[in-house]
């Protein structure tokens, strides 16, 4: 098969690798469409160790595809179905001796196979409704971390929800909180090409680098008085897509009582924490990592909604050929932000 390859920093090859053998508990996919992560882009430009994504290996590990061989004890499947899965529970952990994160992030959704250990449906693979088309659905994983995100915010129809970013995760909250019936949202972020996506979502866009994100909210949403007799903003939710340090002060200083904070960035870098404003505002901070079943199932029907437009952030789509190309284009947060690859 052909398998798109991870050599170093600004190196991607596509090379010839044997089809994956299968055993009898196991299943193996057909990729028709993948999607280059961030992850995929962070280790195409800085290096992957920190991921799991190390040189001569497969990677990436948003897809869809087609079943192709199925083990005699698996449940539910046959071949020809069309699925897409839990990457960070394709393999076990004790058997493959990686942690979930290198399972995930090694998948090989650039390869034409992808096999997965021990296959149980609605666990590690996903059936995809025949309405919703591969080059959409390959949107479900990136989306059910935003929806994991949304879920541990706890919205309901009619809040208020500030997003800090609108790269993928960002612009798929946006579909995220729309699936749930939450339409008040604005997306803050300093580029705006990629503003202009949370727009077309059905977003307030919002571009921080010139005026003040708190001012704007105010002024959008009307203030509140806190417990402190301090003027808080009204957003019932803030999720962090972005990562940037200053953001838990400034979600701190204006947040509104009893409001929640969710950090779903990967974000090395400490930030600051008013304990006093943790307490006086009695608000939620809480983290969010990866998916749960319910999260992934929540995605493929939000996908599959007529109403549900984050198709439209995927800007670019190259052959598998061309994966080098790909993501050059995927490297430039100006040009590009879903970039897909069409097997076959
Ligand atoms: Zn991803």
């Amino acid at each position: 098969m052909k398998a798109g390859i991870y050599q170093g920093i600004k190196q991607v090859s596509v090379e010839q690798r044997d089809k994956p053998a299968i055993g009898p508990k196991d299943l193996l996919i057909q990729v028709t469409y993948a999607g280059i992560c961030g992850t995929d882009i962070g280790a195409y430009l800085h290096g992957g160790d920190a991921v799991g994504i190390y040189p001569g290996n497969e990677f990436g590990h948003e897809f869809v595809g087609i079943v192709d061989e199925v083990g005699g004890q698996v449940e539910g499947i046959t071949k020809g179905m069309r699925l897409t899965i839990n990457p960070t529970a394709r393999r076990s952990t004790e058997t493959s001796g990686m942690n979930t994160t290198e399972i995930a992030d090694m998948t090989g959704a650039f390869s034409q196979y992808v096999f997965v250990e021990n296959a149980k449906l609605n666990e590690n693979v996903y059936l995809l409704p025949d309405t919703l088309k591969d080059e959409v659905a390959m949107l479900t994983e990136p989306l059910s971390v935003s929806m994991h995100a949304v879920n541990m915010a706890n919205v309901k129809q009619g809040d208020k929800v500030l997003v800090y970013g609108a790269g993928t995760i960002g612009l798929a909250a946006v579909a995220a909180l729309r699936s749930k019936g939450v339409t008040d949202i604005i997306v803050s972020d300093i580029n705006d090409f990629k503003l202009g996506f949370a727009k077309k979502l059905g977003a307030i866009p919002f571009n921080s680098m010139e005026k003040s994100l708190p001012d704007f909210v105010k002024a959008t949403w009307g203030t509140l008085t806190g417990n402190a007799s301090e003027a808080t903003w009204n957003a019932d939710a803030v999720l962090d897509c972005a990562g940037a340090p200053h953001i838990l002060k400034e979600y701190m200083d204006n947040a509104k009582t009893n409001s929640t904070f969710v950090e779903v960035a990967i974000n090395m870098k400490p930030s600051e924490l008013s304990l006093f404003w943790l307490l006086a505002k009695e608000v939620v901070l809480k983290g969010s990592r990866g998916y749960v079943p319910e999260d992934i199932l929540q995605s493929i029907e939000a996908l599959n909604s007529p109403d549900c437009r984050l198709k439209d952030i995927v800007t670019h789509t190259f052959s598998l050929d061309e994966l080098p190309q790909a993501f050059e284009t995927a490297s430039d947060p100006n040009k590009a932000v879903k970039v897909a690859i069409k097997h076959g």
